[in-house]
């Protein structure tokens, strides 16, 4: 599939990583055409023209001032398992929060819990459990990171990230820490609007319950959750659902509907197990996938007269440049 896409201006990559890693220090690690495929779920995509890994807040905040500066787009990695990344890759700095500077979790005594943004989901249901703190199981098989999980309000089994949330700390493009409380975020579902642009650095979240729980009620809990996924959603590479849920209806119910579980382009295909999960059979490319994706859309716009949304999405581009 060949699409026409907006050209990004000619950069000297080399040049910009190299004046990019004096800013940030020693510490912290940068490094030229990282593939992105493997740090994500769905598994393909190109490479980062600049990956880095900031050793802490100082020099994330280097970084995005000397972004900023030169007049270079960048944009938050986290999983990767709500992301699309396009074959030709992304023409920016991609940043990950990686490693334990960024991974906290700091029991408050009162309920709540400090966490860095770097922190997986799955960790954070395995250490809040054995905290005794309640009220985060529905985070269990989401397998993104805090960050990824507060910009897009992560939601499963009725619960919602920003249920959660007490307060978040974020750094602005500018490079300026700051903590707000929840009161201070406008979501809704799969968005957070502060956080479109802002890197989210860690969120202080309270548990569901007053009391410690038992590790056991917990564990237990976690357990139905799990099962419930493994009974309805595929085990192969995906990026989750593919699409938003329109108001009041079901994607997966709707490409279902038309006929598409087993629709197949390349590698990839439309989930016999759930019509709403696009998988990666092994050595699909990011235009297999997203020829799949326009002709799910077609076939539910023409057949239902809905015209479905993307909920994964499409890193480095906007979605209109495909669509
Ligand atoms: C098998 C499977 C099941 C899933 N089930 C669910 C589900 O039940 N519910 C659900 O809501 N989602 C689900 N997802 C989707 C995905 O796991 C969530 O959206 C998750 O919150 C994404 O987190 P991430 O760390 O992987 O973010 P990424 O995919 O890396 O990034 C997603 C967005 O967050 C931004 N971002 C990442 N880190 C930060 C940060 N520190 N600060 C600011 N922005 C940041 C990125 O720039 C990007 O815009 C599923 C995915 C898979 C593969």
């Amino acid at each position: 599939m060949s699409i026409a896409l907006a050209a990004s201006p000619a950069r000297d990559w080399d040049a910009l990583a190299a004046a990019l890693a004096s800013a940030v220090g020693a510490a912290s690690r940068l490094r030229r055409e990282e593939p992105l495929g493997p740090r994500t779920t769905l598994r393909v995509g190109g490479a980062a023209r600049i990956f880095l890994e900031p050793a802490d807040p100082a020099a994330l905040a280097a970084a995005l001032r000397f972004v900023r500066t030169a007049g270079v787009p960048f944009f938050s990695l986290g999983r990767g398992s709500n992301l699309l990344v396009p074959d030709e890759g992304v023409d920016g700095v991609v940043i990950a929060l990686e490693g334990p500077a960024w991974s906290a979790f700091t029991p408050g005594g009162d309920g709540t819990v400090w966490t860095g943004a770097g922190l997986r989901l799955k960790q954070l249901c395995g250490l809040a459990t054995k905290a005794g703190l309640a009220g985060f199981e529905f985070l269990e098989g989401i397998p993104g990171t805090v960050g990824g999980a507060l910009r897009m309000n992560a939601g499963a089994m009725g619960g919602w990230m920003f249920d959660r949330v007490e307060e978040v700390e974020l750094m602005s493009p500018e490079g300026d820490i700051a903590r707000r409380p929840r009161a201070a975020f406008h979501v809704d579902y799969r968005h957070c609007r502060e956080l479109r642009d802002a890197i989210a650095l860690g969120a202080r979240l309270r548990s569901g319950v007053t009391a410690a729980a038992p590790a056991e009620d917990i564990a237990r809990q976690i357990d139905v959750y799990r099962r419930k996924r493994q009974e309805s959603q595929p085990r192969e590479a995906s990026a989750g659902c593919v699409f938003k849920n329109p108001p009041g209806d079901s994607a997966g119910r709707l490409i279902d509907q038309c006929g598409l579980k087993g629709l197949r382009e390349g590698a990839a295909e439309v989930s016999p197990i759930h019509a709403n999960f696009i998988v990666n059979h092994g050595g699909a490319s990011a235009a297999d996938v997203l020829a799949l994706v326009r002709r799910v859309r077609a076939a539910v716009r023409v057949q239902k007269g809905v015209e479905l949304q993307p909920e994964v999405l499409l890193f480095g581009r906007r979605w209109e440049e495909y669509l």
